[in-house]
Formats: structure tokens, sequence, C-alpha cells
């Protein structure tokens, strides 16, 4: 029996607007900001479905949910990463684990990184401690210092046994 595996990574960038609650990782925290997109513009969640898609070689999630369809307008996230994932899981890859860091001035996100990995777990039916997650700031300069995006970015590992 060998085990193949693979590594993919996962980038976006969302605006803020004035208003909350902020959707982010899968839920909602109580924030005066929310983050503008075509879908929830989920950043996080939108990395991680970029990272898992990329590991196992199957694309984006631009191409898989193009952004120009109005179908997608409004999308919870949490269904797209789990229709994504669903392709990756029949081309038999599995993930190993995730990690992921936030890059947000606001809201700190100590509080809420437990329910954030705990919904990730629950989207991807992994454990919690298979999902890293890292607050970052911008340092008060910089288009996140400054409080106009939030960044996200992800790295998967995926595994794949066969024989
Ligand atoms: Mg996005």
């Amino acid at each position: 029996m060998s085990t193949e595996i693979r590594v993919g990574l996962g980038h976006d960038t969302h605006r803020i607007a004035a208003g909350g609650p902020l959707r982010l990782g899968g839920i909602d925290i109580d924030f005066d900001g929310h983050l503008v997109g075509h879908s929830d513009a989920d950043v996080l969640l939108h990395a991680i479905t970029d990272a898992v898609l990329g590991a196992a070689g199957l694309g984006d999630i631009g191409e898989m949910f193009p952004d120009t369809d109005p179908i997608h307008k409004g999308r919870d996230s949490a269904e797209m990463l789990s229709l994504a994932y669903r392709q990756v899981r029949e081309s038999r890859w599995n993930i190993v684990n995730l990690d992921c860091v936030i890059l947000a001035e606001r809201p700190k996100l100590i509080p809420w990184k437990l329910a954030i990995r705990k919904r990730i777990g629950e989207i991807l039916s992994i454990s919690v401690d298979q999902i890293g997650l890292k607050g970052k700031t911008g340092e008060m300069i910089g288009a996140i210092g400054t409080g106009q995006v939030i960044q996200s970015i992800c790295v998967c590992l995926l595994s794949k046994s066969s024989g």
C-alpha cells in the first residue's frame, strides 16, 4: 500500500463595508462591518476552497462557481466548499490538514477561533485538530491595517491511499 500526498495553496481578499454581522469562516461574527462580494464573501472559506481544489488539481473556486452566474449571487460559501470537497473526495483525495491565516485589523479573532474551526470541521467532516487558524493584523498600514479589506491564506495537505 502506498500513500500519495499533495499540497494546495489558497488566497483571497474581500473589501469591508459598513454594517454587520461579519460572515467569516462559516459563522456570523458580531461586528460593525461585513465583507462585500458576489457570494456571501466569506474570505476564509474561499481561500480554503481554492487550497483544497488546488491540491487535487481540480481548478479553482472561480472556475467551479463563476461570479458572472447569477445563481451564485449571495450564495453560502459553506455550500460551495462542501460541493468542491465532494469533487475532491470523488477523486479519492482526503484532507490530512488545513492551516489558515486571517489577516484583519479588526475584529479581534481570538474569541471566535474555536467556533470557526468547529464550523469548518463540520463542513468538511474533519476534526478540529486537523484545522489550524491564526489571526494577524496589518500593523495599521496598508489595506489590511486600515480596515479596508480582510484577506485569508490557506494551505491544505491531501492524501490518497492506493494498492
Ligand atoms: Mg472570494
